[in-house]
């Protein structure tokens, strides 16, 4: 966070803040439903033990007809079939539950990450695979501007099939679900109320009392320092 506050910086134009930075639990997002216009999870979701409710949670924050970008670790690629065939990998990678293959890694089958979309309402509108070329000897031998180039051709094959190591969704939320109350941010992680209070250096929940602490230009919504 720190280090996106030096790169990024704190006030946009007239003074204004251009970006927010909160740290919260990804379980528990502190964000009034229905809110924004465009999530993106990106390099995230394999680090979810209950992905499921990651991707509820980001459903549930979009604003009507607002878009999922998703990127995932797809268990079903090319070299982990491979390596299933050859005996050299326990776990299947046709089987359609998460495995986590190393601890706190997990990968998913594009099938059960549609099953999950679908659960939270979400329609798929573009599957894109990225990573084609992911092999070392590859990477050695071949300039990278190629690689890039080539790996950009065979993205538009996702819509297809998915059989690379990394895949991105588009995913849309419903027109017709609830946009969120005007002026409504922030949600409280302990009761859920969006009444939370700005007090300059914490907000305060009107409703239970719980604080959060704005500390350096971040607010800190997790746990622990609260
Ligand atoms: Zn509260």
């Amino acid at each position: 966070m720190q280090r996106a506050q030096e790169r990024l910086g704190e006030a946009g134009p007239g003074g204004r803040p251009r970006y927010v930075y909160v740290m919260a639990d990804f379980y528990q997002l502190p964000f009034a439903r229905g809110l924004f216009d465009a999530v993106v999870i990106v390099r995230t979701l394999h680090h979810a033990a209950d992905a499921a409710v990651v991707l509820q949670g980001a459903a549930e924050i979009l604003a009507p007809s607002g878009d999922l970008i998703l990127e995932f670790a797809n268990k079903r690629n090319l070299k982990a079939i491979l390596r299933y065939w050859l005996r050299r990998q326990s776990w299947s990678p046709f089987a359609l539950e998460p495995v986590e293959f190393v601890e706190l890694h997990w990968d998913f089958h594009p099938r059960w990450v549609r099953q999950q979309l679908a659960a939270a309402e979400l329609q798929i509108e573009r599957v894109r695979t990225v990573s084609h070329f992911r092999l070392d000897l590859l990477k050695r031998v071949v300039p990278t501007g190629l690689l890039v180039a080539m790996d950009r051709l065979c993205q538009q094959t996702g819509a297809l099939w998915q059989l690379t190591p990394s895949v991105f969704v588009r995913a849309a939320a419903g027109a017709d679900k609830p946009a969120a109350p005007a002026g409504a941010f922030f949600r409280c992680a302990d009761c859920g109320s969006t009444a939370l209070v700005d007090e300059g250096t914490r907000l305060c929940c009107a409703d239970c009392g719980a604080a959060f602490e704005l500390e350096d230009g971040i607010y800190n919504f997790r746990g622990e320092g609260r």
